[in-house]
């Protein structure tokens, strides 16, 4: 290949893109504003590294089985990389619920049923650092672009090069051109308003989660073990007006995270403080093993990041390309909300899917067509199931404001029955391992989304968990916790006692 690829963008979609890209013979070089990650351990890069252009470096991630296996199937070295730098690898039994775990009898697929856990920070350190010294590929450091150079060939805006920001250009002149240019800047991407410029307006579809989502960093204390997972209550669940979860992570750390509606404008202000963050947690029987006074100490804040959307850009409208040779991967592209875990995992396939349709088409119309369609096969069903999930969670929290609760038995035979097999699936995951096995190849993005659902036996496990009734169904979905009443109450009595304290 002689053409050249520029990517815009060194997070995680465009340092996967680079390698696949490189991998097929593509000279490319990545454009990323921010600096290197500092030399050191996976603490120095967590601590220190300042990562202004990705705002949600620190909050934890989640890595699902899809890009874990592409990840191994194609850079078994770079796993190892990252097991060395501390990133564990979790596996199907061990992610089972106590009642299966002695049920538990291998079978084959198991084994891609996997996720790492891993500060961000930890894996992209790696990641950054095995890109660089990929053959094929240079990193430009601490370049900032700030617009999209393009011609107008027969009537087409053909993407030739971008310009770099007046700040950098002593170090790296005023335009870098190239054959193809690939955005990958992520979430806060510019690459739309400069085609707007050049009189391409990119029609996208977004929808808000309406979800502020809060984090807080721990470390275990020395000596102590992470918890084990055989409690009966889990880690992460929904209480309606919150969501929360455990994200286990490298070296001892781990993070919580707790998530509540835009609208809950007094449990917002409070969360924000460290010792309420943690009473709040400690009040939850799933997190409370975690952070009891003598587990765990907290290494950070508690920090919030809000914006939380699902996004979809379409680049090809009514079938034509809006733009010959640029393409738009990850975030830039497509974003499902962050509770899903599910945005490493389409960056990635999608930085890969860029390099196998670059690879095969040389024509610039039609690589844009078979980007577009594979991208509308394979992510689409992903980003609507998330949709549909957020939908959900948005009535749920609504309903938990109002003091209501969504699942009550009201509203006519369709919600019932919806609601009857929703529990049914929850029950016979938890207390059935074939469904289970289903239902975490949907999770990690191994399947089309729900796709375990069409499967005969499938079906008639969880038609017999409908006969069981939703009552006793129902005890697998719902989390323990306080409720909202008890929350409030829980954080005005800490502002008493601090009250008191101050006089
Ligand atoms: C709170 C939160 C939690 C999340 N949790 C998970 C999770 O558990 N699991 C999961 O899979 N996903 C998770 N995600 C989603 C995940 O972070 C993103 O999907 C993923 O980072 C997308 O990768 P990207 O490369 O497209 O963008 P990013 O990783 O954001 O990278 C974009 C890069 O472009 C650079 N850049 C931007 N503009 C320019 C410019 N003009 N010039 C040069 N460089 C530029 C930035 O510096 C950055 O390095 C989470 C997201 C959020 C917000």
């Amino acid at each position: 290949m002689t053409e050249t690829v520029l990517v815009v963008g060194g997070g995680i979609a465009g340092m996967c893109a680079g390698m696949a890209l490189a991998r097929r013979g593509f000279p490319v070089t990545i454009l990323e504003r921010d600096s290197p990650p500092p030399e050191g351990d996976a603490d120095k890069a967590f601590f220190e590294w300042s990562r202004r252009g990705a705002s949600q470096f620190r909050h934890p991630h989640a890595f699902l089985g899809l890009m874990c296996n592409l990840l191994e199937e194609n850079y078994p070295d770079l796993l190892e990389a990252f097991y060395a730098a501390g990133a564990r690898r979790m596996g199907f039994q061990e992610m089972l619920s106590p009642e299966l775990m002695s049920k538990y009898q291998a079978q084959p697929g198991d084994e891609k049923l996997w996720v790492l856990m891993s500060r961000r920070s930890t894996i992209e350190t790696v990641l950054r650092r095995y890109v660089a010294a990929f053959p094929g590929i240079s990193i430009l450091n601490g370049i900032s672009i700030d617009g999209l150079i393009t011609e107008q060939v027969d009537g087409r805006t053909v993407a030739r090069g971008v310009r770099v920001r007046r700040d950098c250009v002593q170090r790296f002149g005023t335009e870098i051109r190239a054959d193809v240019i690939v955005d990958a800047c992520g979430r806060t991407t510019r690459f739309p308003f400069w085609l707007a410029e050049a009189g391409v307006t990119v029609p996208d579809e977004l929808h808000d989660a309406e979800i502020v989502y809060y984090t807080r960093h721990y470390r275990l204390k020395p000596g102590v073990s992470e918890p084990p997972r055989t409690g009966k209550d889990r880690s992460a669940g929904d209480l309606g007006y919150i969501k929360f979860g455990v994200f286990p992570a490298d070296n001892g750390h781990f993070a919580l995270i707790v998530c509540v509606h835009n609208d809950e404008t007094e449990l917002r202000a409070a969360i924000k403080d460290g010792p309420t963050f943690d009473a709040i947690c400690r009040s939850i029987p799933g997190l409370l093993p975690w952070i009891a006074e003598d587990k765990a100490v907290a290494t950070t804040h508690p920090f919030g990041i809000g914006g939380i959307c699902a996004q979809w850009r379409h680049y090809v409208v009514e079938g034509t390309p809006l733009v010959h040779n640029f393409f738009a991967i990850g975030d830039a592209a497509i974003r499902t909300n962050p509770l899903y875990g599910r945005g490493c995992s389409i960056g990635i396939l999608h930085a890969h899917m860029l390099a196998d349709v670059l690879a095969g088409n040389a024509d610039a119309h039609s690589r844009a067509i078979v980007f577009d369609r594979r991208t509308e096969d394979e992510l689409r069903p992903i980003y609507q199931a998330s949709l549909s999930e957020d939908r959900n969670g948005i009535r749920r929290a609504i309903a938990s404001r109002q003091g209501l609760v969504v699942e009550a038995n009201k509203g006519g035979l369709k919600k019932w029955l919806g609601l009857a097999f929703g529990d049914a699936i929850a029950a016979a995951a938890r207390y059935n391992l074939h469904v289970m096995r289903g239902m975490m190849r949907t999770v990690n993005l191994l399947e089309k989304p729900g796709a375990f659902l069409r499967d005969r036996r499938t079906q008639g496990i969880i038609c017999l968990y409908m006969l069981r009734g939703r009552a006793r169904n129902a005890v697998a979905r719902i989390a323990r916790g306080p409720t909202r009443t008890e929350t409030l109450a829980l954080i005005a009595a800490g502002q008493a006692h601090r009250n008191v304290d101050a006089a």
